[in-house]
């Protein structure tokens, strides 16, 4: 077996590949030799790229998500002010949920869910910040759109709790199949709320 391998300097460059998510070995040397040898790379453009969005992004103060100034555009649009505040678990989960078209509200990013386990208390999310912002904007509605797993189910029932008293409507979004999947494919859990939370037929 030879012991031959690529110079120093481009085994460097592969490793560095191999450590971004999802990145093999395989990928990551097909990626270090196109962006060396292909006209149609720009390294220097890619570069300049990674270290003007590390230099810009920063979270929104308010909600959370991926900002260039301290509030982001959502949290600065004044036709989403006094709408439905919709809250999620991460700041990632707002795009998916804006680009549906349905919602023109607001979001609140907590930066995870409770999970007493994982030492994750109501102090580690942005919960206070939360109560202070349904105090100061006085949404119509408070939408909880986190996970249907346990901590998800327990962080909707606890802010749920904590939101009472301001006397905001608070909703949660619906569970029900995939589309594009059948009964026969869904698991018990989704299958049980999708019959529990069954609507009149020809409504929504
Ligand atoms: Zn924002």
């Amino acid at each position: 077996m030879s012991h031959l391998d690529y110079p120093d300097s481009f085994r460097e460059l592969v490793r560095q590949f191999r450590r971004l998510p999802g990145i093999g070995p395989r990928s990551a040397e097909r990626i270090a030799l196109w962006l060396l040898r292909s006209p149609d790379a720009k390294p220097e453009q890619l570069l300049s790229a990674i270290s003007t969005s590390r230099e810009n992004l920063q979270t929104c103060r308010l909600c959370g998500f991926f900002a260039e100034e301290e509030e982001c555009v959502l949290c600065g649009d004044e036709a989403r002010a006094g709408r439905e505040l919709c809250i999620v678990e991460t700041a990632t989960d707002i795009l998916p949920l804006e680009r549906t078209g349905v919602f023109r509200g607001r979001y609140h990013a907590l930066g995870g869910k409770l999970s007493p386990l994982d030492g994750i208390g109501p102090e580690q999310l942005r919960i206070a910040e939360l109560l202070e912002r349904i105090g100061t904007e006085r949404p119509s509605e408070v939408i909880l759109a986190l996970g249907a797993d346990v901590e998800g189910e327990a962080t909707s029932h606890y802010l749920a709790e904590m939101i009472a008293p301001t006397g905001v409507h608070v909703t949660r979004i619906a569970q029900g199949l995939p589309a594009g999947g059948g009964v026969e494919q869904a698991d018990q859990i989704t299958l049980h709320r999708a019959l529990a939370n069954r609507g009149t037929y020809g409504q929504r």
